[in-house]
């Protein structure tokens, strides 16, 4: 596997659900295995050239983002978002910069899409509200208690902030949030020297759907285009926040032959055991996929009290870590038994069986499964009431 297949993990991890089945939790805005697009490394180096101030590159890096696909009105829209990060001379010298670009190719005769405009605001409630909204659904975390640091000290800025910059400009739809923090990282790695802002960003970026390999990417880009130290600093960064983040991250440990992949608890959307296989609450977090020519894949599963699947056989086996609380398995025909946090149970092929947690308390197992042909799992009946309470001898 190359990269970090969302699609391809979810039905490989969730027990042979059909592929049209939808996460229960969508909060990424873009596939997690997407690379940078040749559109978005032409606006890391876009937003790192203005913020540096190198217009001479800037109007290269503006050509070829052009040529890559980027519409005038998003280079416009990189531009003007810039100011909130690298104050209006840069932006507006940016922005001078565009408009002579864009007259000399045309005047070249190449055509450019001016692409469209921000759709008109229809939200009229509080601006205030608005922005801290928004910056909930950037950050993941709700925007709770009393203002604390700056917002205490300083309630205009405070107010500036969520308004201003997380209302009127990221309301703007011009531009995804995804795009709208590569701007961001990359406009405050070049500067150099905001670490906090940085790091805080950075969180904001893999919360919207960008990798640590994406964010990888990005500071290769800023290495070729304002320097090396500028993109090292950014790196140490991100390493900080890798470790930090602890299940919000993917680590991808890569070299040029092969990708390891760290998985942290956490760190992948998780779905909803679908009705059909499972009774009770049961979420599914994809871990990894081996990819070609291995054929093993792994997810965390996590069943309420209660909970467990429907009787299943695996056509190659199946082996579960127990990773948290207690639960209960059974093979057709023998006895259910008790398993807890470090059990190791090994299912071989194509065996009648069903796991799941305690009446009385959840279970986590990581189920790790080899595919035959594509196929991990076939389900078959529930596990009747009967069956799941007998007691344990
Ligand atoms: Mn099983």
């Amino acid at each position: 596997m190359k990269h970090f297949a969302l699609a391809t993990l979810w039905t490989l991890f969730s027990f042979g659900v059909a592929e049209s089945q939808t996460p229960s939790t969508p909060r990424k805005e873009t596939p997690i295995s997407q690379e940078l697009s040749a559109k978005q490394k032409s606006i890391v180096a876009i937003a790192g050239l203005t913020a540096k101030g190198d217009l001479a590159k800037l109007k290269d890096s503006l050509n070829k983002g052009l040529d890559a696909g980027l519409t005038i009105n998003e280079a416009k829209e990189v531009l003007v978002h810039l100011y909130a990060y690298t104050g209006f001379p840069r932006s507006l010298n940016g922005i001078n910069t565009l408009i002579a670009v864009v007259e000399d190719r045309k005047k070249r005769s190449i055509k450019d899409n001016v692409g469209r405009e921000a759709s008109p605001i229809k939200n009229v409630g509080d601006k205030y509200e608005r922005g801290k909204k928004v910056l909930e659904t950037l950050t993941g975390r709700k925007e709770t208690g009393p203002k604390t640091g700056f917002a205490a000290f300083s309630p205009e800025i405070d107010r500036f902030l969520k308004e201003h910059l997380f209302a009127d400009i990221f309301e703007r739809d011009v531009l995804k949030y995804s795009d709208r923090e590569i701007v961001t990282i990359s406009a405050l790695t070049s500067l150099g020297g905001v670490e906090p802002q940085l790091k805080s960003h950075l969180g904001i970026g893999l919360n919207v759907g960008l990798t640590a390999s994406q964010l990888g990417q990005l500071f290769s880009v800023l290495e070729e285009n304002v320097g090396k130290p500028e993109a090292d600093a950014g790196r140490k960064v991100l390493a900080e926040v890798a470790r930090e983040g602890g299940n919000k991250t993917v680590v991808e440990m890569k070299n040029e032959n092969s990708d390891m992949v760290l998985s942290k608890p956490g760190s992948q959307a998780a779905s909803l055991g679908p009705e059909q296989y499972f009774t009770g609450r049961v979420t599914v977090e994809p871990a990894f996929s081996g990819g070609e020519p291995s054929r093993v894949g792994a997810g965390r599963v996590t069943f309420e009290a209660g909970a467990r699947s429907a009787w299943h056989t695996h056509p190659l086996g199946q082996t579960l870590v127990v990773t948290n609380g207690v639960g209960w398995t059974q093979v057709e025909g023998g006895p259910k038994v008790e398993i807890r946090a470090g059990d190791v149970v090994w299912c071989p092929s194509n065996t009648r069986h069903w796991h799941g947690a305690t009446a009385t308390s959840s279970m986590t197992h990581i189920a790790i499964t080899e595919s035959l042909d594509g196929r991990v799992v076939d389900w078959m009946e529930k596990v009747s009431d009967d069956i799941y309470m007998v007691p344990i001898k």
